[in-house]
């Protein structure tokens, strides 16, 4: 069995933000020179996620909403998380969005379903952070 560990690094100038990451994990699983397998990505930061959905600007501004219906970033002090930190918002917004995804290696490319898309998801952004890419397989 193969194995292939890369970190992708991401400075957002904004605090929240989405970025398309899925050319760059094709790129990965090309380096690795894996076929068939399994390829994880995780946000290696627990104020950011990965996940998978639609690449359409309309849905992003939904989730942005969604979310800041969910777990607005202010008042800073209704969170008991904030006081040296501001950032509580985030790690919220990260639960909901997720963590990780694991996405199938099907002769050597991404097996995702036809509007499927990798993303990066920042919370708490305006600072260098990585995600951790594995991949696994023949
Ligand atoms: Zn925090």
């Amino acid at each position: 069995m193969k194995s292939y560990r890369k970190e992708l690094w991401f400075e957002l100038k904004t605090r929240r933000g989405f970025v398309n990451i899925t050319h760059e994990l094709e790129r990965c699983v090309k380096e690795s020179g894996i076929k068939e397998g399994l390829l994880l990505c995780n946000a290696m930061h627990i104020t950011a996620s990965v996940f998978i959905n639609d690449d359409e600007a309309g849905l992003h501004q939904d989730f942005e909403n969604w979310l800041e219906k969910l777990a607005p970033e202010k008042p800073y002090s209704q969170y008991h998380h904030n006081g040296f930190e501001d950032n509580a918002d985030a790690h919220l917004k990260r639960t909901i969005m997720g963590r990780e995804v694991v996405v199938a290696i099907t002769d050597g490319k991404l097996d995702l379903g036809p509007w499927e898309q990798i993303f990066y998801g920042e919370f708490d952004g305006k600072r260098k952070k990585r995600v951790l890419v594995k991949i696994i397989g023949e």
